[in-house]
């Protein structure tokens, strides 16, 4: 019987697995994550800026942990009742020639077919202190530890303290953060009595417009709607370093902040840095063909975020994106049953993807190709795509009920 090992359970790991089961009885499927929940991360902006009330603590206890279990589904209700292994462990190493992983707890595994499917890492881009001084959106805690440190801020302000509340990067993670945040913050300014106009949310961001390269049209409109929302977008500053409760531009020119949150950039897991004896790009992610295979390992497979798969036909890369991760995990499954069978392998087609970005108050902006959408229809279309995703990695019955929970928290978030 074949050994698979999948390194990381989120949608790309989860999906491969599942289809393994489905398509083969013969083979014995090992999936590992570091957490016991999947993370369910085009949530996290949600959870980051929810407004919870409880005038108590057991009540703000009760209303925290409900908070978090909308974008953590937990690995119990994956994989019930399926032939597949889930198990707890942090990846320490790879040994691609051995064909063998370590694990922190000092565990070692062997397999016959590898995939890695580790996601990616907050990029602080060498910046000096930036690490250290500020909040990362990367998983559930880093959503729940921005949520802790503002609500914190107006807790402890007199009323008429000055709020700072600054976000580097105003790419779709930023901007969606700010617009949830514009709303979160007027409800924490009047629970706490706290003066109006005596909060800042600003956008930092070193491109001459906020979502990097989306359409021209998406871009206006965005705009638009973050000033109607009161936030302060500055373009083109470049942050060189962050001292005390300040970042600095090129320039000299300094911003201050209470609370600085990073969501300018992603780079490969850590841990493919160090994997001797494969290919990576420039971002440390592995280099992989259209069939997914690692260079230069035939058993070695790579998927989503910590992959570089670039087609030669449409001169594109796979993005960063749900769709891409569950496309190539389901594309891995079938190309290592292929290589089982001795058929030849599947190449992986880059599908369009849809751009669809929700900004505060039930408003979203999306592009479907020929159909553009603003206002709440293209919000709500962002909501059905989390149904859909909590699909791709549950039973539909149970997808639902996710969806419903996720939707029942954040429902009044405005
Ligand atoms: C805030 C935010 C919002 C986003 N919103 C959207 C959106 O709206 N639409 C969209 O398409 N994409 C969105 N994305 C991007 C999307 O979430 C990713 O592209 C997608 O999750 C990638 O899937 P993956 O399976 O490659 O990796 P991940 O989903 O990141 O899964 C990697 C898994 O590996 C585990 N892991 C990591 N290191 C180790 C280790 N050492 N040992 C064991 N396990 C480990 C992690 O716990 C995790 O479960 C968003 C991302 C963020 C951060």
């Amino acid at each position: 019987m074949s050994k698979v090992l999948i390194l990381g359970a989120g949608f790309g790991g989860v999906r491969c697995a599942l289809d393994l089961e489905k398509n083969s009885k013969d083979l014995e499927i090992i999936i590992v994550d570091k957490n016991n929940y999947h993370t369910f991360q085009p949530a996290l902006y949600e959870v980051a800026s929810a407004f919870y009330i409880g005038d108590n603590f057991r009540e703000q206890r009760f209303n925290f942990q409900k908070i978090k279990r909308s974008a953590a589904v937990p690995f119990g209700e994956i994989f019930q009742n399926r032939n597949i292994k889930f198990m707890q462990a942090e990846v320490k190493s790879v040994d691609v020639n051995a064909k063998s992983v370590s694990f922190t707890s000092g565990e070692v595994m062997n397999f016959d077919y590898l995939v890695l499917a580790l996601g990616s890492e907050t990029n602080y881009f060498g910046i000096p202190h930036l690490a250290e001084k500020s909040y990362p959106l990367k998983s559930v805690e880093d959503a729940l530890n921005i949520k802790s440190a503002i609500d914190e801020l107006f807790y402890n302000a007199k009323p008429d303290e000055l709020i700072k509340i600054v976000i580097g990067g105003g790419g779709v993670a930023g901007s969606e953060l700010a617009a949830e945040l514009a709303g979160d913050i007027k409800k924490l300014a009047k629970k706490h009595k706290h003066l109006k106009n005596k909060a800042i949310l600003t956008i930092i961001e070193a491109s001459p417009n906020v979502l990097g390269r989306a359409a021209p049209w998406i871009i206006n409109i965005a705009q638009k709607r973050l000033d109607d929302l009161g936030i302060k977008v500055l373009i083109s500053k470049k942050i060189i370093d962050v001292i005390d409760h300040e970042v600095l531009f090129e320039g000299g020119e300094k911003v201050p902040f209470d609370v600085l949150i990073w969501t300018a950039g992603i780079k490969a897991n850590s841990i493919l840095t160090q994997i001797a004896g494969l290919e990576m790009d420039k971002t440390c992610k592995a280099v992989v063909d259209m069939s997914l295979q690692a260079h230069p390992h035939s058993n070695v497979f790579a998927i989503g975020d910590n992959t570089w798969c670039f087609d030669p036909e449409s001169q594109m890369a796979a993005p960063a994106m749900v769709q891409t991760a569950i496309n190539q995990g389901a594309l891995a499954a079938k190309n290592i049953l292929n290589l089982i069978a001795g058929r030849p392998l599947e190449k992986y087609k880059h599908k369009g993807v849809r751009f669809i970005i929700p900004l505060g108050k039930k408003f979203g902006i999306a592009d479907l190709g020929k159909v553009h959408l603003v206002g709440f229809m293209a919000w709500c279309l962002k909501q059905l795509t989390f149904l859909q995703y909590f699909a791709t990695i549950l039973p539909k019955f149970k997808a639902i009920r996710f969806w419903c929970k996720e939707q029942n928290v954040f429902r009044k978030n405005d």
